[in-house]
């Protein structure tokens, strides 16, 4: 067991602390799981006089065996000192400095221990809705680690001993395999609803369970994450969804209530589809980007969002043309008109939404088999995404098959592919199946599939 070494100390921040260290011989994080920059710059800090730990996802990470990416140092050094110790060091951000240690392609996250307690200098800001706007005052290690999200985020590995400090039972809840807020929940999440957010992400990405009194007010809450900044929603929903726990991530959101806050309209249109073959094709797309993932292969944001939402894309063809709206005008409108209502909670930039609607506007070319619209077709950039595109719709529906070979052919062997059509167009000049077809070409983005 870890040996208790302070009881519990009155804390600014009012959340008990008590330190546990956890001697190197009652954890598994060895030196060979920590990438050698991160441990040349714990050593030079401690060389330096300060101390100096590893900390947060990465501690988190090698406890229960994974391969952290980033790996993160905590110091009681200032920017400036560690500028001063490193010359491959840059000082970002304006008001709360960060050091970045640059290693060719790695980059050593160093923050000064900083505190989340109001000391009257105006340096921490509340919004009215307790939301946080600045964090700026530096503190202890302790202080540090009570500002911290998850207890399992807030531990701290030191090259002194290789020991791991624990103030706030971080140690035990990774052992249960447990998320859970460090502080009052409710407080939490509102000084900063993205917790939310990353509450079912590590879960999902950890196979952690988030304890029911972190979980449960999330239910309550989950529509403050509508007021967070677009572009860390953007940013959270790629380390969500780009991670190869997609699948997870999404019932997670779905079990929690937070779809319908981050995807309003493909949530309505999820719900309100009977035959649920949106929800499949969904689900298999994301199975795909995880497999994906899982084997090194590259997965595209443009890609992921034509998946999420072709529900409300589908949905708002539909009405359109329900007015009357003719079908290339339809699709165009409908893919402008979701974009840009996403883009009020999710930043998706534009060098992703263009690819995104070139994917839903492709799905309609697939069904027209002239010579000159084949060529075209198959020399479009988004071609082989929009293929993989309609494959996916084929799992949901089934009615894509013959397309599907079609192109399949055609992008290797266009005229090849084109005469066998032909042939098979005259052989059925009467038949109904290639009726069917026409009449299907306006209707490309029916949400049967
Ligand atoms: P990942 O595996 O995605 O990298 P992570 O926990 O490392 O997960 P980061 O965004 O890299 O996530 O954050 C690093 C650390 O900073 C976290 O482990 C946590 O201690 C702290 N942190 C990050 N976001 C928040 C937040 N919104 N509120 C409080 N602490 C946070
Ligand atoms: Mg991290």
């Amino acid at each position: 067991m870890p040996t208790d070494i302070e009881s519990f100390s009155a804390h600014p921040s009012d959340v008990p602390t008590s330190l546990q260290i956890i001697p190197r011989d009652q954890h598994p994080i060895s030196r060979k799981g920590i990438s050698a920059n991160a441990l040349r710059v714990l050593y030079r800090l401690r060389e330096g006089g300060h101390e100096a730990y590893l900390v947060g996802g990465a501690v988190r990470d090698l406890l229960v065996g994974g391969h952290p990416k980033d790996f993160d140092v905590a110091t009681s050094a200032t920017p400036e000192e560690v500028k001063h110790l490193f010359r491959n060091c840059r000082l970002i951000g304006r008001r709360f400095r960060l050091a970045h240690v640059v290693f060719g392609r790695e980059i050593i996250e160093v923050a000064t221990f900083r505190a989340n307690i109001d000391d009257g200098s105006g340096d921490r800001e509340l919004h009215e809705g307790g939301r946080l706007l600045r964090d700026n005052v530096y503190g202890s290690i302790e202080d540090d680690a009570v500002r911290r999200d998850f207890t399992a985020n807030a531990l701290y590995y030191t090259v002194d001993d290789f020991s791991v400090r624990d103030y706030v039972g971080g140690f035990e809840d990774v052992r249960n395999r447990v998320l859970r807020l460090i502080g009052d929940p409710e407080q939490r999440y509102r000084e900063d609803p993205v917790r939310m957010l990353r509450a079912v992400r590590l879960a999902a990405k950890l196979d952690f369970r988030i304890d029911p009194a972190s979980a449960d007010p999330i239910a309550r809450l989950g529509g403050l994450l509508a007021e967070a900044a677009p572009a860390r929603l953007f940013e959270e929903c790629l380390k969500m969804f780009l991670s190869g726990h997609a699948v997870a991530s999404f019932e997670g959101l779905e079990r929690h209530g937070l779809l319908a806050t981050l995807f309003p309209e493909s949530a309505a249109a999820l719900a309100s589809n009977r035959s649920g073959a949106l929800r499949r094709m969904l689900m298999e797309g994301l199975r795909g980007t995880d497999v994906r993932v899982a084997a090194d292969e590259p997965v595209s944001p443009a890609f992921l969002f034509a998946l999420l939402l072709w529900p409300a894309y589908c949905r708002a063809l539909m009405a359109l043309q329900a007015q009357g709206v003719h079908a290339p005008e339809a699709q165009r409108r409908a893919a402008d008109r979701v974009t840009l209502h996403q883009l009020t909670t999710i930043a998706l930039p534009r060098r992703f939404s263009l690819p995104m609607q070139e994917i839903w506007l492709l799905q309609t070319r697939f069904t027209q088999r002239q010579r000159k619209r084949v060529v075209r077709t198959i020399a479009h950039p988004r071609f082989r995404a929009a293929f993989d595109f309609l494959v996916l719709r084929q799992a949901a529906s089934d009615e894509h098959a013959e397309d599907i070979a079609f192109w399949q052919a055609a992008q290797h062997d266009p005229d090849n592919a084109l005469a066998m059509q032909e042939s098979i167009d005259e052989a059925g000049e009467q038949e109904p199946r290639k009726r069917r077809r026409r009449r299907r070409s306006t209707g490309a983005a029916s949400p049967a599939g």
